[in-house]
């Protein structure tokens, strides 16, 4: 995904921010995808490009074998209920002066799909109380609630138009870290319900390590290590997804005192200027000659394990070797 940059009057495109760049994956029925990187390093519009809702420059995205760009616009209409997000400031997205009840069924309304005031309540009152809100406070607006509370309510909303693919885009990261537990708990136990598939997305390894089946981790519009979570954790092997995890928060003082640190140097680079070779190589600890000129191949390490960096093989990551 390629947006152009213009400037002047006559809006000349003077190039290009690959905000998305390459990146190829898959997700089962099912299962959830964790998603994470810094801020600009293309995680939401990744995750809008899945839903269809950009217009992407190249690739493909299958959907149930379907490419997204093959399905005719008023089947496309249908799929949308089916491909929802969540976003990370509900609040914005909902009308104050309407209760939860008509927030919650908004979308079914808008479709023509619910019809009087009765089974609005209905629909209202199940998936109010599968998020964990009280049905009784149907009538009550979005100001009454706290934030953990909207974005439940959100959650509802979401649930509402039955979709079986979810991109939850940073659910968490504006509330406290108390909630934010809850809220992960709260994905996964739907997850598990209703056999749900989603993207999560998050800038906090620590938040999204426990919900996700596989995590990819992003940097300037790369993907730049895919792997089961579990694994991905037992051995990072690119220095940017090693840098990611000595940073994260360990509850055991023992174990964080012993573990490697790999503290990163400046921001992250604009992706409409990324540096030559790996887009990593201004910020790694580990960066050598070959990685300021050539662009490391996405390889699989193990099964399901794939990652660009020059310095990792087979048996591990071997900085310095050579490449
Ligand atoms: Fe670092 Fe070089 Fe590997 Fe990129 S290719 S992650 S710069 S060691």
């Amino acid at each position: 995904m390629h947006f152009p940059v213009t400037a002047g009057l006559l809006k000349r495109t003077v190039g290009h921010v690959k905000a998305v760049d390459g990146v190829s994956f898959t997700i089962k029925r099912g299962q959830i995808l964790g998603v994470v990187g810094e801020s600009g390093s293309g995680k939401s519009t990744l995750g809008n490009c899945v839903l269809g809702l950009l217009d992407y420059t190249d690739g493909e995205i299958y959907y149930e074998g379907q490419e997204l760009k093959s399905i005719p616009k008023k089947a496309m209409k249908r799929l949308r209920n089916r491909l929802q997000a969540i976003s990370q400031d509900p609040f914005s997205s909902m009308d104050p002066r309407m209760d939860i009840a008509a927030i919650v069924t908004e979308g079914l309304s808008i479709h023509d799909m619910v019809k009087g005031k009765k089974e609005k309540e209905e629909i209202a009152a199940r998936m109010l109380e599968m998020v964990g809100i009280n049905p009784a406070f149907m009538h009550r607006f979005p100001h009454e609630f706290s934030g953990g509370q909207r974005q439940r309510i959100s959650i509802a909303r979401t649930l509402a138009l039955q979709p079986n693919f979810i991109v939850c885009d940073e659910i968490v990261s504006a509330l406290d870290v108390s909630i934010q537990a809850q809220i992960v708990n709260l994905m996964e136990k739907l997850q598990q319900e209703l056999n749900l598939t989603y993207i999560f997305i998050g800038h906090d390894l620590s938040v999204v390590r426990h919900i996700s089946d596989g995590i990819a981790v992003m940097y300037l519009g790369k993907i730049v290590e895919l792997s089961p979570a579990k694994e991905l954790y037992q051995n990072p092997l690119h220095p940017y997804t090693k840098s990611l995890i000595s940073a994260a928060p360990i509850p055991d003082p023992a174990v964080d005192k012993k573990r490697e640190r790999i503290l990163l140097q400046g921001e992250i680079p604009s992706p409409m200027h990324p540096p030559e070779g790996c887009r990593f190589c201004t910020r790694c600890p580990y960066a050598a000659a070959v990685c300021h000129e050539a662009e490391p191949e996405f390889t699989e390490v193990s099964p399901g394990h794939f990652t660009a960096c020059h310095f990792v093989d087979k048996t591990g990551f071997h900085p310095g070797k050579g490449a």
